[in-house]
């Protein structure tokens, strides 16, 4: 569904970005681990057309994309949630998902699809509740909402669990899982090594920007030049 052939990405003098082949097939669940500053962030802006690669080429679809703007990879089906939050903290839950999806379906159907989204999201009892007075790992549920609101084909998470309970983290994963059932490729940036072994069908370790290795967790978690990438940072396990 998504191939990023040799991406790199300077910033000036700085290389963030080195070479990065990465595929995604339809239907998977794949994570994107790597220490801080490795690039992860940067990878899923290029992804998303947030940034112009300095060189290499991105195809969605079997279709190169690598100069089209954001907005229209997202109209052939792209979708993000970022790592900071991007919610309306001054609107309702209910408001927040009318705004996301109000355009994209006939009113006749919205109120509908709204609830059987809250209710996936566990939040059908926060719909009044000003979002900002929602608790974080709520926030970030809002946010995988509005995401999803549209059914995307590929879903770019960047941290989904960050500052979340052990609970939340299983729920979210739970929640992730459903999307995929339904169809979704997935693509998410984690440091939870527990939702990743969760989720993934498949991992890729990003360092100093560029592929350091791939495959099962079970696969990434046993090869020690992986553990010694994170030396003084918390190790995958
Ligand atoms: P984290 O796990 O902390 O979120 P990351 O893997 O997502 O890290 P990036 O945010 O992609 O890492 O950053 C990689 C490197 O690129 C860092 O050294 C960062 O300072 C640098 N960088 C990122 N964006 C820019 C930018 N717009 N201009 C200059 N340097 C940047
Ligand atoms: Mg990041």
């Amino acid at each position: 569904l998504l191939e990023a052939r040799a991406l790199n990405k300077h910033f000036g003098g700085l290389h963030v970005t080195n070479n990065v082949d990465l595929a995604l097939e339809p239907g998977e669940i794949h994570c994107l681990i790597g220490p801080n500053g490795a690039g992860k962030s940067t990878l899923f802006r290029l992804i998303l057309g947030e940034h112009q690669p300095s060189s290499g080429q991105i195809l969605f679809g079997g279709e190169d994309i690598t100069a089209l703007k954001s907005y229209k990879r997202i109209r052939r089906g792209m979708s993000v949630k970022f790592q900071v939050p991007g919610i309306f903290k001054a609107l309702s839950v209910r408001q927040n998902l009318e705004i996301a999806m109000q355009q994209h379906y006939p009113p006749a159907a919205l109120h509908a699809e709204i609830d059987r989204l809250l209710d996936f999201l566990k939040l059908e009892g926060e719909a009044k509740q000003l979002a900002g007075n929602l608790s974080h790992g709520q926030k970030q549920w809002l946010e995988i909402g509005m995401a999803v609101s549209l059914k995307p084909r590929l879903l770019l998470l960047d941290e989904p669990t960050a500052g979340m309970s052990p609970d939340e983290t299983r729920a979210t994963g739970d929640m992730i899982q459903r999307l995929n059932a339904d169809g979704m490729t997935v693509l998410a940036v984690e440091h939870d090594m527990a939702f990743v072994r969760q989720v993934a069908h498949k991992v890729t370790v990003l360092h100093l920007g560029q592929v350091f290795a791939q495959g099962t967790i079970d696969e990434i978690v046993a090869d020690e030049r992986v553990a010694a990438i994170y030396l003084g940072q918390s190790t995958p396990s």
